[in-house]
């Protein structure tokens, strides 16, 4: 009979919350005030756009879009369609993506792409995780809350078929049929 997947703590809650701490104060330092629109991709990243705003001591705007990826259990196929759009024009703003985490590189490829369209001032992304070990296209993060090696991580919004969004700390999943 296969087991169960179990998870193990890879960075505690405070931690990560120390660190958005100080992401928000770099933001905060980088942007004229009231200037920077957080773009939050769902739902992975709901979680840390929810603290990392609260974190910059400074008016931000928010929005969500979502996208989905095609062929993929833990790879990417390359192929990245958007499935909810965003309510605001971004023309003339200053964009931070912010993503739940960087992996091959094929989503935020894409989502810079999408949102360089809509005439934005600048865009920069803020990524909660960085795997570099597997990126197949280059991006530029400019806000890294923790390179990790290659694992499969949960926790803290990240989920594996929508479970453990909600735990606390980033865990990796081990074992199992994952
Ligand atoms: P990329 O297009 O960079 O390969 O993939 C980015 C997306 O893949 C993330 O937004 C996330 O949804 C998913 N992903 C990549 N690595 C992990 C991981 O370790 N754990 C979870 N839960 N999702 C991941």
């Amino acid at each position: 009979m296969a087991s169960e997947p179990t998870t193990r703590i890879l960075i505690p809650y405070d931690k990560v919350q120390e660190r958005i701490r100080e992401l928000g104060q770099q933001i905060a330092h980088d942007y004229p005030p009231g200037s920077v629109v957080l773009i939050g991709i769902l739902k992975g990243a709901c979680i840390f756009l929810a603290d990392l705003a609260r974190a910059i001591p400074a008016p931000v705007k928010f929005d969500f879009m979502a996208v989905s990826s095609y062929g993929r259990g833990k790879t990417s196929s390359g192929e990245v369609k958007l499935t909810k759009d965003l309510d605001m024009s971004l023309e003339g703003v200053d964009v931070l993506i912010v993503e739940d985490i960087v992996d091959t590189g094929v989503t935020l490829t894409y989502l810079a792409h999408v949102l360089q369209q809509r005439r934005p001032r600048s865009i920069q992304i803020a990524a909660l995780l960085d795997k570099p070990s597997r990126r197949m296209r280059p991006v530029q993060v400019k806000y890294v809350g923790f390179t990790i090696p290659d694992e499969f991580v949960v926790g803290y919004g990240l989920d594996h078929a929508e479970n453990y969004r909600n735990l606390r700390d980033i865990c990796v999943l081990e074992g199992g049929e994952l």
